[in-house]
């Protein structure tokens, strides 16, 4: 590799950087997991941490699933969730990411754990990952929508999550697929009467159809992948106009087949189109992607550092954060980037 190649790299490594799609679970380590498993006496298809880690990495679709289903069902005890938020401090900040807004399964939890037991935990994790690090994480519980039967009761625990500042917002994801925004329209609704954020994946496995129900029926502040856009001109005129932020995820993209393996990222075309982006790793630990390699990918696809650090603001513009905070998060990017006397693109 070439010395300026290695110098990018690099940059892009240090680089402080904001993500605003990334789920909590698939951001644990297998190893987590699997000592989880084994303090809960969970049974997994796998005898050793080895194995375990290499059934973890993704497959297909339906591995995926499987997979994410297996890690979920190791948690068994509130405070498990207090060492998950921990790990998730430590894991970020191991990449150099200062702010993080997190997805967490709220369908799952509910099912399973009493609202304020699960509240005291994860606020529990919250102060200690505040403690023993210096990068912040805000949170949001998202509703899975082939569990449209969840989403009163997730509904219930954000907004009592949001009265505790723990939370501060309300998602949507899950398969896109056969269920469509409109029948989340009321939970939607009640969660921003509230003061909820919202946010929603729409655009990856189904079209446009999906963006505009999320636009029109749940009026969401930002889009979750939202690559499919570029099927229809009309929306591209919509979201250019309007500037909703997308969360972007390539390698998720590439992964689930969205995208195929030898074609460059459509992000490029959805940037020129004049759409907001934003650069994210969706999960990471399961996509065996992180970060800086999100970013690493584009500079190999031609984007110069100069359109990386582009990105990495449209992430701290399009956070859920208060104005003076995002200008905080400016100034430590922009100290960064001087005081490295970046390499000119
Ligand atoms: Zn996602």
């Amino acid at each position: 590799m070439k010395n300026i190649e290695r110098a990018i790299e690099k940059e892009i490594e240090l680089m402080p950087k904001v993500e605003l799609h990334v789920h909590l679970e698939g951001a644990i380590t297998p190893k987590t997991f699997f000592q989880l498993a084994n303090k809960n006496q969970v049974k997994l298809p796998c005898e050793n941490l080895g194995d375990w880690e290499k059934y973890f990495q993704f497959k297909d679709f339906q591995h995926f699933i499987d997979v994410y289903g297996l890690a979920v069902s190791t948690i068994k005890k509130a405070e498990d969730f207090s060492t998950l938020i921990e790990q998730f401090f430590q894991y970020q900040e191991s990449n150099n990411i200062i702010y993080s807004e997190v997805f967490l399964s709220a369908s799952f939890i509910i099912q399973n754990f009493r609202n304020q037991e699960i509240l005291e935990a994860i606020e529990f994790g919250i102060k200690q990952g505040e403690s023993k690090h210096k990068n912040r994480i805000k949170l949001i519980p998202d509703i899975s929508r082939h569990l449209p039967e969840t989403q009163e009761q997730v509904l219930e625990f954000a907004i009592e999550g949001y009265k505790r500042g723990v939370f501060f917002g309300l998602g949507l994801g899950g398969m896109e697929v056969n269920y469509p925004p409109k029948l989340f329209r009321e939970t939607f609704k009640e969660a921003k009467r509230n003061g909820l954020k919202v946010v929603a994946h729409a655009g990856e496995a189904a079209g446009s159809e999906s963006i505009w129900g999320a636009i029109e029926e749940l009026a969401v502040e930002r889009i979750g992948h939202g690559i499919r856009s570029l099927e229809d001109d009309r929306l591209i005129k919509y979201l250019r106009e309007s500037q909703i932020p997308i969360e972007v995820s390539p390698t998720s993209n590439y992964r689930l087949g969205i995208v195929t393996k030898d074609e460059n990222h459509p992000i490029r075309e959805m940037i020129e189109s004049g759409l907001l982006c934003t650069i994210n790793t969706d999960d990471p630990e399961m996509f065996s992607t992180n970060l800086s390699k999100e970013y690493k990918m584009l500079s190999l696809q031609g984007f110069s550092l100069e359109k990386l650090y582009q990105l990495n603001k449209n992430a701290i513009e399009s956070s859920f954060l208060e104005v003076d905070e995002k200008m905080k998060l400016h100034q430590v990017l922009d100290k960064y980037r001087n005081n490295k006397n970046s390499i000119k693109p």
